[in-house]
């Protein structure tokens, strides 16, 4: 037993899971043993977490094909109407969701803490700048859909972020959510070595627990729970066999950047330019090993949907 609390139930039955080490820092993630829920703990300082977004955090290539396949994953789940409604997606990131919502004629806008983009400012759809928990960000009508891809396992301070969910949301509107699934059989198997453990990037690791009392304690009733592959580019078993070189390669790192700190994020970015042609690959080939081996509970990435109560 520690005083240090869970994230998301705050009971304080936690034990020390990893200690990862990413360019200049070492972050421990701890496991809540109540809700199965890791966080990184100490949430690693302001200026570390700028540093990251503004130096060292980039997006993959191959983002465009994945988020593609992942809307149409998306598009096919969810199971209520999305015509005349007001929606919002939280880190639209490339705008690759708002502008196949807009194909389909349905009425987006978006916030991203990057700069706007001028493509989509140009369709005329309503775009802000900045965190929603910003004073400034007071959109004129409540929505009744928020979205949010790949977004909650980055945010630091979850009560917050809630709060103004809640005063942006209708009631009885939907909240939907991708995040990596901790009770994936890929994070079973790879432990430390999930490509998704990545602080100071991801804060944030949900169960199908910890997610549900994410949103009990939040005014949200969990109607939806699904997982899949998600942005995973290769199949499990190729990162299975593929993991004593991973391990090597963490190491290697490790032991690099006490020689050449600058030229590690090089090597991250040449590692995932390669992974890019193996993408397509992957996507066509998706399903052979994962249909026997991933089942509703245990993919790499959940999808949830949240129905507003009060
Ligand atoms: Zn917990």
């Amino acid at each position: 037993m520690n005083k240090i609390k869970c994230s998301i139930c705050e009971k304080n039955n936690n034990v020390l899971r990893h200690k990862i080490t990413n360019i200049n820092d070492t972050f421990k993630l701890y496991l809540c043993k109540n809700c199965n829920h890791l966080f990184v703990h100490p949430i690693p300082k302001k200026d570390i977490l700028e540093n990251y977004y503004k130096n060292l955090f980039s997006l993959p290539p191959n983002q465009e094909i994945k988020v593609k396949n992942k809307i149409k994953y998306i598009m096919n789940s969810i199971d209520f109407d999305l015509n005349k409604k007001r929606i919002l997606e939280i880190g639209y990131g490339g705008g690759f969701l708002i502008n196949e919502f807009i194909k389909n004629n349905y009425y987006i806008e978006g916030i991203d803490i990057c700069n706007k983009n001028k493509k989509l400012e140009q369709l005329g759809i309503k775009l802000y700048e900045g965190e929603i928990t910003n004073k400034n960000f007071k959109p004129i009508k409540k929505y009744d859909i928020i979205i949010m891809l790949d977004v909650v396992e980055h945010i630091a301070d979850l009560n917050s972020y809630f709060r103004k969910i809640n005063l942006i949301l209708k009631k009885n509107g939907y909240l939907i959510i991708t995040t990596p699934n901790l009770n994936s059989l890929n994070y079973s198997l790879l432990g430390k070595f999930w490509n998704w453990l990545s602080p100071p990037g991801h804060l944030n690791y949900f169960s199908k627990k910890s997610i549900n009392i994410l949103f009990k304690n939040n005014n949200f009733d969990l109607t939806t729970f699904k997982t899949w592959k998600g942005d995973e580019d290769k199949s499990i078993v190729t990162m299975i066999f593929k993991l004593p070189f991973t391990i090597c390669l963490y190491y290697l790192k490790f032991f690099l950047l006490i020689f050449f700190k600058k030229k590690i994020k090089l090597i991250n970015n040449n590692s995932r330019k390669l992974d890019y042609k193996k993408v397509n690959y992957f996507n066509d080939n998706y399903g052979f090993f994962e249909k026997f081996l991933y089942n509703s509970k245990n993919g790499p990435e959940m999808f949830v949907v949240g129905k507003k109560l009060k």
